[in-house]
């Protein structure tokens, strides 16, 4: 962990969700694995091998969500191609039935929250010390869902995703957007975030003091104000 040599006071903290306070690509894996099941997707697609599928759609899915990052692409656009392109790849053109496994993915999804082992404690030691609120790229019904399901809701002041800041992470919009909203400055906030793009270079453009969650032990280092390997660390400066 880097600290400041002159421990900032800080009032609000902003989260990322996925994966920062819930494991979202065990999540994910759990829900492919149901609907491969669930559709004999494997006959449909000629093969033996689920990983193989699952290799094709995280390609599509991590250069659609880049696209939508930018505004480039709607929704809508980013949660069928996701689908259709990888069953395209395998030569399956059935538009009708990516989807319904685009609909049915959303579903699923919204229905698993494996919080991380520390999320729950880490929360309730913050709680009464700052104002909390969640910062989330996440598909607002899926996310909001989660946070009711794992009882996180209760923990935040606000809640924003970027479809109700109609701008994603890392544009620094959505981070004025969010200040706003939560009457803060951004002298007095900090975020944090596992993603180096959309949670740090996002709040670092806005003026906002970051906290990167450095997930794997192979991540490059990068410039946040402090990192972090596990959500337990942050008892150490706030
Ligand atoms: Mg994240």
């Amino acid at each position: 962990m880097n600290r400041k040599i002159i421990t900032k006071k800080y009032n609000h903290l902003f989260f990322d969700l996925d994966n920062t306070l819930w494991d979202f690509s065990y999540d994910a894996k759990k829900t492919f694995e149901k609907l491969i099941s669930k559709y004999n997707l494997l006959a449909k697609i000629d093969s033996n091998n689920p990983d193989l599928f699952l290799q094709a759609y995280k390609k599509h899915n991590l250069q659609l969500w880049e696209e939508y990052k930018k505004e480039e692409i709607t929704k809508e656009h980013l949660s069928l191609e996701r689908f259709r392109r990888p069953l395209s790849d395998f030569g399956c053109q059935d538009k009708s039935f990516a989807k319904k496994l685009s609909e049915d993915y959303i579903e699923t999804l919204s229905g698993f929250v494996t919080l991380f082992p520390e999320t729950i404690s880490i929360l309730d030691y913050l709680k009464p010390k700052y104002n909390l609120h969640a910062i989330t790229n996440g598909f607002e019904e899926v996310q909001i869902k989660k946070l009711m399901i794992s009882g996180l809701n209760k923990y935040f002041s606000c809640i924003i995703t970027s479809e109700m800041a109609e701008v994603r992470k890392p544009d620094k919009a959505i981070y004025d957007f969010s200040l706003s909203k939560a009457g803060a400055t951004s002298g007095e906030c900090l975020m944090i975030g596992d993603d180096p793009e959309s949670d740090i270079e996002g709040a670092s453009a806005a003026g906002i003091d970051q906290c990167w969650l450095k997930l794997n032990e192979t991540d490059n280092c990068i410039d946040a104000t402090y990192v972090i390997c596990s959500l337990g660390e942050l008892k150490g400066f706030l």
